[in-house]
């Protein structure tokens, strides 16, 4: 018998920071959309898709380097190595290529195509912004396969590397948690992890690393005094070292807890449940609604 698909809560650092921003936000983002592939006609649900696929220009620019890194390392495993050059040009040729779908295209499959938020507002994007743009991945490039703070990344051997940009779950606390560390590689008894940021240092990228460290305790049955965790912001061209200590991971724990117990109180199936709108706020601050992906359709977006 077929699995029913269902809207089931889950949490992942990002969607706690969505949650904690604005309500409406996650509302739209996590169940205002659900079951738009069999809307018919096509509706609400529909648009409230085109709205969560909608990605910033520096958010795109930086999957584009995600995704070229990725293409590094697959490189490496056949045994091929990409310079800075190569590894530059890959990242350009993603941003056209995505750039010109955004353009024209995305309609074909608006929940995968890119579908830049500046195109779909009609917010000019200047010389001046697209030349940061490639800039920021000229600079990443160069860092990543020509610094030396980078040197243990590219010299770790295809077989000790334990995961590269791929996304898992775990349970805790009987939900479902996303996690995604960028790069994962053994060495002995550690376990580095690391993460490719290429906008600026936050703080909240060490809450975020130390929700990889749980992941990979669970994952590889590693002490948490093994995990060696690196943020390593590729534009600025600096790593820095995230403190894990087991004080920390507990607190990431407690953090964690009760950000789910939140999530769970006002979680709901739509499929079955009645909407309860009072739950989801539109409390987006004036900063958080002008970038917002949902400014078109929300009432205080509008405003
Ligand atoms: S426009 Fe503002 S209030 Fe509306 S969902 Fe977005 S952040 Fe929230």
């Amino acid at each position: 018998m077929a699995t029913k698909f269902q809207c089931e809560l889950s949490w992942s650092a990002s969607r706690a920071k969505e949650f904690d921003r604005c309500k409406r936000e996650y509302w739209y983002n996590r169940y205002a959309s659900w079951g738009w592939w069999t809307e018919k006609p096509r509706g609400k649900k529909y648009e409230y898709m085109i709205h969560k696929n909608l990605t910033g220009l520096a958010a795109f620019t930086g999957t584009c380097m995600h995704d070229a890194i990725e293409h590094w390392f697959q490189l490496k495993a056949e045994g091929t190595v990409m310079s800075g050059k190569e590894l530059y040009e890959d990242a350009v040729e993603r941003f056209r290529d995505g750039w010109r779908v955004s353009s024209d295209g995305w309609q074909a499959q608006p929940n995968k195509m890119v579908h830049l938020y500046d195109h779909h507002y009609e917010i000019p994007i200047s010389k001046d912004r697209a030349e940061k743009m490639r800039e920021l991945l000229e600079r990443s490039a160069h860092y990543f396969c020509e610094h030396d703070d980078l040197i243990p990344v590219r010299a770790a051997t295809p077989e000790s590397w334990l995961s590269v940009e791929s996304m898992d779950t775990y349970q805790y606390i009987g939900t479902k948690v996303y996690a995604v560390p960028d790069f994962a590689y053994s060495d002995g008894d550690k376990v580095h992890v690391w993460d490719w940021k290429t906008g600026t240092p936050r703080q909240e990228d060490h809450f975020q690393l130390r929700t990889y460290a749980l992941y990979a305790c669970e994952k590889w049955s590693v002490d948490p005094e093994d995990i060696i965790l690196h943020a390593s912001y590729l534009a600025k061209g600096e790593t820095t070292l995230i403190s894990s200590s087991i004080e920390e991971l507990s607190q990431t724990q407690d953090v964690m807890s009760s950000g789910i117990r939140e999530m769970m109180d006002v979680h709901y199936d739509p499929d079955v449940d009645d909407l309860m709108m009072e739950n989801w706020p539109p409390n987006g601050d004036e900063q958080a609604c002008h970038w917002c992906n949902f400014r078109g359709v929300c009432e205080k977006g509008k405003e």
